[in-house]
């Protein structure tokens, strides 16, 4: 088997993560602008022949396994575990934590190659009304907001919404 047929096509690795106390949690929706998802749930590259000279911030998997940039059970791993690997949360358990993930992607911005959609999602569901972005000296994106406002029934927003095109 080759090394490229081991992936079960979760899409994680093209997920940034969020620090979560020991966890590095992905965020549904959160991902690389190249990624899409099939209806059977499996993700596909839309670039990937291509994908290093179109996404200069694509890594090999060696590279991203290195970087404890794949998922905890990703099967490149090759029959072993990484702790340090990113993780999906329950969706109750990621309903509850919106508001740390918010904080957290406030504070630090995220890579401008992320779908700006699906930050914006969570930003909603935490109660933040996203105002506007702008890039910072490292490319990261940052948020303003208005500051948060109490919301009446949680969460505003399903932060598993997928834009329709
Ligand atoms: S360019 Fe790289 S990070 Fe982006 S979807 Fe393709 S494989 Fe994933």
């Amino acid at each position: 088997m080759t090394s490229e047929e081991r992936c079960r096509r979760c899409g994680i690795s093209c997920h940034p993560a969020v620090r979560l106390g020991q966890l590095r949690v992905v965020i549904p929706g959160v991902h690389c602008q190249f990624l899409a998802y099939e209806p059977n749930g499996e993700s596909r590259c839309t670039v990937y022949a291509n994908r290093y000279e179109q996404a200069p911030w694509c890594l090999s998997a060696e590279e991203a396994g290195r970087e404890h940039l794949l998922s905890r059970d990703c099967p490149y791993h090759e029959g072993w575990d990484d702790p340090e690997g990113k993780t999906r949360l329950h969706p109750r358990l990621l309903r509850e934590k919106a508001p740390a993930i918010a904080k957290q992607i406030l504070a630090e911005g995220v890579p401008r190659w992320v779908t700006a959609y699906g930050v914006e999602n969570i930003l909603r569901a935490a109660g933040y009304e996203v105002l506007g972005t702008r890039f910072d000296e490292n490319g990261f994106r940052r948020y303003q907001v208005s500051d948060i406002k109490p919301v009446p029934e949680f969460p505003v927003v399903s932060i598993h919404e997928e834009p329709s095109d």
